[in-house]
């Protein structure tokens, strides 16, 4: 049985814009709702400037990686990778709000949440994944602990301690091959992780390995 993939059409009575006339009659600096939904989370970065409460969220979403999505781009068509991504930010935000209120009373220790990703860096630029490294070592910071479950090296590199599953993929795997610090886990013999791990690549000796933050691999 074969199904048609999705298609989207715009709508006739609004042409794309989803609100009605009066509605999209109310402009902000030159700008209706729907023309604000056709903009890039970057662009509207730039256009909210001046408006801190807005700008300090679109700008944790640009530093996710995540400026080029559509305002308004419907939350089905987002790929795992920025969903999750998309919900880092919004932990972020709270947990900065929560850092403020927690220096304000001193004596209440700040609450530790446990993330578990699986493979955030699906689908990012490489650049990006910098960026999202960049988000999760800040989420460690704050006293949060973070698993990931990740294939690409530079996350692991940044772990504190990675469980390398395998040795193969499917039935052949599910064995716990090494634990430990990254740096162990580049000595290992069986670590299928080992041989292309930033320590032995040439070139990349001494890069980050071990700073904060937890890892799995898998
Ligand atoms: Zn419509």
């Amino acid at each position: 049985m074969n199904f048609l993939p999705p298609s989207y059409i715009p709508c006739e009575a609004c042409r794309g814009k989803r609100f009605n006339p009066q509605t999209l009659a109310v402009q902000y600096n030159g700008k209706s709702i729907g023309d604000l939904l056709e903009l890039t989370i970057e662009e509207a970065a730039e256009f909210f400037s001046s408006q801190p409460r807005i700008h300090k969220a679109l700008e944790l979403l640009v530093q996710t990686g995540l400026g080029y999505l559509q305002l308004g781009q419907p939350s089905p068509t987002l790929s795992g990778g920025e969903a999750q991504r998309l919900k880092l930010v919004s932990e972020l935000k709270t947990g900065v709000a929560r850092g403020i209120t927690d220096r304000l009373r001193k004596n209440i220790t700040p609450k530790s949440t446990l993330y578990l990703l699986e493979e955030p860096t699906i689908g990012l630029h490489m650049a990006d994944v910098e960026l999202l490294i960049e988000v999760l070592h800040r989420l460690v910071d704050e006293g949060n602990t973070v698993i990931v479950i990740e294939h690409n090296l530079d996350v692991i590199a940044e772990a504190d301690y990675v469980l390398d599953i395998g040795p193969e993929a499917g039935e052949a795997g599910g064995e716990v091959v090494v634990a430990g610090p990254p740096e162990e886990i580049a000595q290992h013999q069986d670590s299928r992780t080992a041989p292309v791990s930033p320590e032995n690549a040439s070139g990349r000796k001494g890069s980050a390995w071990g700073r904060s933050g937890v890892g799995l691999t898998a």
